[in-house]
């Protein structure tokens, strides 16, 4: 357990270490970010630790700084991981992050669960793709097994494409081929959770993607109460499986059969996400206040939805957006302090709560 005043460490120095910063500044704790390059959580930073993550001496006075360790991104390496553990205390642990960081482990854990996923296969070759495709068909999606985000890493192989092209595009990394799925929509589970089992999720979300990014957030998300439950308990479940100590997110889509909606996982973030930045504003306690609570080792906060909450990113030159957003009396306006706008970069993002009638 860390007190106010004790000191979390952060690895990645993105807009989510940005904000697990701020929030961590809320409750009186020193936040020290360790990242090979600059980034927008140095702004808010107490202190910050520039170095590559193969700097062992670097990571190691880091880790021996700091009371707990955390992250931002799952792509932390292993190495890096293991040896901040051995200094410090790391939530989420490295078991979790070995999980989540390759798609193949990550999906073989969640269908031992008896959770459902796209049918999947491992690929290490062309001979490998051929036989993965004549088992699961096409349409289909082959995607690299570790470092995919925001669609990068994956490409789709229609009835008609031939699988040499998708095994070329991907440049011969492990992959994994997972089925289509014909899903109506894509929603999202936040949730928080304690190493005592303490549990707490955010309403579900429901999420759009425009050019493979997460582009709008709404919640309620406006599925069956049956789904939403299904979606509620299977994070849950998974959360528990991982011994998990601190938020998480499952995005997963949902198909219909039978007349019924269906979750069906895709993918399991272990830290805070995009989907969650709504819960600043439009829940009482936000997803990085959660985080915080729980890899200090406090209580978890009330996850209750204050209402109607629409969030929409700012990407690239939708940034410029922020002078007329400025002006709404309803929008709640975040900018990271990027410098530049390139496309397809997150500069920021927008959230309106619609409070609930007394
Ligand atoms: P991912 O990188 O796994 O989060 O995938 C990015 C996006 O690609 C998802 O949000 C979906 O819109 C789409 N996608 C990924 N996997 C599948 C799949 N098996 N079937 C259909 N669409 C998918």
């Amino acid at each position: 357990m860390i007190e106010p005043g004790g000191t979390l460490g952060i690895i990645g120095a993105g807009q989510l270490g940005r904000m697990l910063a701020l929030a961590a500044a809320r409750y009186g704790v020193q936040v020290h970010v360790f990242a090979p390059e600059s980034g927008p959580a140095f702004d808010v930073a107490a202190t910050h630790t520039c170095a590559p993550y193969e700097d062992e001496a670097a990571v190691k006075r880091f880790a021996q700084a700091c009371g707990v360790v955390t992250y931002e991104f799952e792509n932390v390496p292993r190495r890096t991981a293991e040896l901040v553990a051995a200094h410090a205390l790391l939530h989420p642990s490295p078991r979790a992050l070995a999980i989540t960081q390759d798609r193949l482990e990550e999906k073989t854990f969640v269908a031992g669960l008896d959770i459902r996923t796209a049918p999947f296969r491992a690929v290490s070759d062309t001979a490998e793709l051929s036989q993965a495709l004549s088992e699961i068909g096409q349409p289909a999606v082959l995607k690299t097994r570790r470092f995919g985000y925001d669609g990068k890493g994956q490409v789709m192989i229609r009835a008609q494409d031939a699988p040499e092209a998708a095994w070329a595009a991907l440049g011969g990394a492990a992959c994994i081929l997972e089925g289509f799925m014909p899903f109506e929509c894509e929603v999202s589970v936040v949730a928080a959770r304690t190493a005592a089992g303490g549990f707490a999720a955010y309403d579900l979300c429901a999420n759009t993607h425009r050019n493979h990014i997460l582009d709008t957030t709404e919640v309620p998300a406006g599925l069956s109460v049956a789904a939403e439950r299904e979606a509620l308990d299977i994070a849950h479940r998974l959360a528990d499986a991982l011994d998990y100590v601190g938020v998480l997110a499952v995005e997963m889509f949902v198909v219909r059969e039978g007349g019924a909606e269906r979750i069906v996982v895709n993918e399991i973030a272990p830290r805070v996400h995009n989907s969650g930045h709504w819960t600043i504003e439009g829940a009482v306690t936000s997803q990085f206040e959660q985080h915080v609570r729980a890899v200090c080792g406090w209580p978890l906060g009330s996850a209750a939805c204050l209402g109607r909450v629409r969030m929409t990113n700012l990407i690239g030159k939708d940034a410029a957006r922020w002078r007329d957003v400025i002006g709404d009396p309803q929008a709640h306006l975040h900018l990271y302090g990027k410098r530049t706008a390139r496309p397809g970069r997150k500069m920021g993002h927008v959230t309106w709560v619609w409070p609930d009638e007394a």
